[in-house]
């Protein structure tokens, strides 16, 4: 039977999500998909129908997967279309967290590093998540320093963990079929006093891009010439100026894709 969210006491709504309290667990609440689609940090605004289904499905086939291989994540389950259970934080931790394989966007307007260069190992950036100041990078130094001595220190570093440990894990997943998980931002919340997985992981929070000839060699310094950008799948469809059916069918590709994750092994 479906909950009717209408009598829930709104807690938060981003620009994707709203999250409401579930009135039968205080330790849980729902997430519940919008059609809403932004960029430049809510600059660019639209909306597109059947969005916050497609989303939902990628969200909980990669959640679930995430969840199998042994990951802190919020997620508890999706059993009701557009909504997810997930764990209440104790407190959500104000970063978004990128990690990179194979340079794209933002990195490549700093020290001009090449598109599609490779980094192994992987890259890991700490964003403070503000859209007025557009989200800027914190120094490694200052990363460093909270790790040393400030007291909660220890789960920048285990975010660090964990960013990578995932990264590895759905990077195996997508070269199943065909695509290379470019790069993604996760966020963290601390539950139970450890750094967990929270938000949505959806076709706004990776790139991919599909592999441009079989068995590409994808171990070399740059890797552009063995993949295909412009096939891309992701939100910089909706960044670069793609019509929004256009985006929209990219989505759902994403979801057909995850949708086969609960077969890997
Ligand atoms: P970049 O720093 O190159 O713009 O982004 C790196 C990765 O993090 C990309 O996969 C991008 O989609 C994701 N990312 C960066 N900032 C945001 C953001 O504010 N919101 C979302 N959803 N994803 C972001």
């Amino acid at each position: 039977m479906s909950k009717d969210l209408s009598r829930l006491k709104k807690i938060a709504e981003g620009k994707t999500k709203v999250i409401y309290e579930n009135p039968d667990d205080p330790k849980t609440v729902f997430m519940v998909f919008k059609d809403d689609i932004t960029a430049g940090d809510g600059a660019k605004h639209d909306i597109i129908e059947g969005k916050a289904l497609v989303d939902w499905q990628t969200n909980k086939d990669i959640f679930e997967y995430l969840n199998r291989k042994g990951v802190r994540t919020h997620y508890i389950e999706s059993s009701q279309e557009k909504v997810s259970l997930v764990k209440k934080l104790d407190f959500k931790i104000n970063l978004e967290v990128v990690t990179r394989r194979v340079a794209a966007g933002s990195i490549l307007k700093w020290g001009g590093e090449e598109e599609g260069k490779r980094y192994d190992p992987l890259i890991t950036q700490y964003h403070y998540k503000d859209d007025p100041l557009h989200d800027p990078m914190l120094d490694q130094s200052y990363v460093d320093y909270i790790i040393r001595a400030k007291q909660g220190g220890e789960v920048y570093a285990e975010m660090k963990n964990i960013n990578m440990q995932t990264f590895d894990i759905l990077e195996a997943a997508f070269a199943h079929f065909n695509i290379q998980l470019v790069d993604f931002k996760l966020e963290y919340g601390l539950i139970e006093g450890k750094a967990t997985v929270i938000d949505e992981i959806t076709g706004g929070s990776f790139r991919l891009w599909p592999y441009a000839k079989e068995n590409p060699n994808l171990k070399q310094a740059n890797v552009l010439s063995e993949l295909d950008p412009s096939a891309r799948l992701d939100k910089d469809t909706y960044r670069q100026g793609e019509t929004l059916d256009s985006v929209m069918n990219k989505f759902a590709q994403i979801a057909r894709i995850t949708g086969e994750f609960k077969n890997l092994a």
